[in-house]
């Protein structure tokens, strides 16, 4: 059903890069076999789940949405995508995102957009776009994405859906392309928050293949998720209601909030001072990493090689052309093969976004600003992180918005970044603390498109956020 589906809408859609349903098919067969014979399955037996195209799958293609990547196919599993398996999950196949996951609208793939399936004029939000798309517009009921500064969380929000960021480390990051490795998350998205705890408590728990995987058991999420949370204490932060807020989605969050208190919760403000430093650390530290982390890409250890066959005959002219102008030294300072073959391939191979942050995060680590940049944006997290902690010592959650406004139109912020940048707003402190946030909708607005709600807790209290979402719910 879930085939067919995507047959029929996902033209309209792009959620999916490539859909396997040759593999999906024989998947379920294999499940209902073993079934049959009454072979003990996995607790995601038979259930179709979407993955970003950004986790290993060493029989699937995985590109990141990149030029770069656009042949990979990687020679291993992900601790995700074998966890999936695992648990005799159908894996459907691979959704569009932003390329590397860097992005709020999911234009920046290189392939395709995708469209929000509840205005298809506008965006799903990003970088998980099609794997919000997929599961909003019923392709397949489970989604995986990555959360880096709201990539889950966002495109949720934006989609009408359950999308959660884990505690960093809940969930190994094994056979994850890396875009910021400090930050990067990976979660579930669903049509509800019982389905989310299905997903995150198969995928999650302690990898020794990943050194920042953290060794605690994971509880069983679908266990406790129907016990109401008692006596809860709930945080909302004042500046998270400013002048960007859209009205429509201030309205949504605070009737969330009043059904909150009918269900008997207690509500009190807690401060966040350094939040609104956020976005700015953020775009400091994110890049920095990615600049680090796409070194890799350099044309010669895997994925996309530019076309070098007049490298050699360009060279040999240049240096001529400085031999006849009696400069000799120039000559022999002329790039090698190597460096313009490195060169050609990253001005091929990576799209504006990728570069723009990669040239970011090469100013702010190079010597004279690494101090004034990249090590003052670590102090500013250190702080968002304290913040958190102190906040957390007064409620048990904090609620607010996902994001200022509902789904943005398709191209209308893709030439703007630093406006793409504040949408990120709201989703980017979770990240930089480390803590778990998850959003579900809380409302529509008059137009008819989704409203979501955020709810952040402490680290490693995924229970916590599950079921104090599953309260509203
Ligand atoms: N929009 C943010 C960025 O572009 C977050 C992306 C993410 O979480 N992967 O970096």
């Amino acid at each position: 059903a879930c085939l067919d589906r995507i047959v029929a809408h996902d033209q309209s859609i792009g959620a999916f890069l490539r859909v396997d349903g040759e593999r999906a098919l024989e998947q379920a067969k294999s499940v209902d076999k073993r079934r049959a014979a009454g072979e003990k399955l996995g607790p995601l037996a038979g259930i179709p789940v979407a993955v970003k195209d950004v986790l290993c799958d060493s029989q699937a293609i995985t590109t990141c949405a990149s030029r770069m990547l656009a042949e990979f196919r990687p020679p291993y599993d992900s601790t995700v995508v074998a966890r999936l398996k695992q648990a005799d999950a159908v894996l459907l196949g691979r959704t569009n995102m932003d390329e590397f996951a860097m992005g709020g609208s999911t234009e920046n793939s290189a392939f395709q957009p995708t469209r929000n399936p509840w205005d298809t004029t506008r965006t799903p939000g990003g970088s998980s776009g099609g794997s919000a798309a997929a599961v909003a517009a019923r392709f397949a009921p489970l989604a995986i994405g990555t959360d880096t500064g709201g990539s889950i969380r966002q495109p949720a929000g934006l989609c009408g859906i359950v999308g959660m960021k884990p505690t960093y480390g809940r969930v190994s990051r094994y056979g994850l392309v890396a875009f910021a490795s400090s930050l990067d998350q990976v979660g579930p998205f669903a049509t509800t928050t019982e389905d989310a705890a299905l997903l995150l408590e198969a995928v999650a728990g302690h990898d020794p293949r990943d050194s920042t995987s953290i060794n605690r058991p994971t509880p069983a999420y679908t266990e406790s998720i129907n016990k109401p949370l008692a006596g809860l204490k709930l945080g909302i932060v004042p500046e998270h209601f400013g002048a960007g807020l859209d009205p429509e989605v201030s309205t949504a969050v605070k009737s969330a909030i009043e059904v909150y208190k009918s269900l008997g919760a207690e509500v009190k403000e807690v401060a966040l001072p350094h939040g609104k430093y956020g976005v700015a650390a953020y775009y400091v530290i994110a890049p920095s990493e990615a600049s680090s982390n796409l070194a890799r890409y350099d044309g010669v250890h895997y994925g996309f090689r530019a076309d070098q066959s007049s490298a050699l005959a360009d060279l040999a002219a240049e240096r001529q052309a400085f031999v006849a102008a009696g400069n000799a030294a120039a000559a022999d300072n002329v790039d090698s093969p190597l460096v313009r073959m490195y060169r050609s391939t990253r001005e091929a191979g990576f799209g504006p976004e990728v570069k723009r942050r990669i040239m970011l995060g090469a100013y702010a680590l190079s010597a004279g600003y690494y101090d004034a940049y990249y090590l003052k944006a670590l102090k500013v997290r250190r702080l968002i992180r304290r913040d958190f902690d102190e906040a957390f010592k007064q409620v048990d959650l904090i609620v607010g918005p996902v994001t200022a406004g509902p789904a943005f139109k398709l191209g209308e912020m893709v030439d703007d970044p630093l406006a793409m940048y504040l949408v990120d707003l709201y989703t980017v402190s979770a990240n930089l603390a480390g803590i778990p946030a998850i959003s579900l909708p809380c409302g529509m607005t008059k137009a008819g498109l989704p409203i979501g709600l955020q709810l952040q807790g402490p680290p490693l209290e995924e229970d916590r956020l599950l079921r104090g979402a599953r309260m509203f719910e």
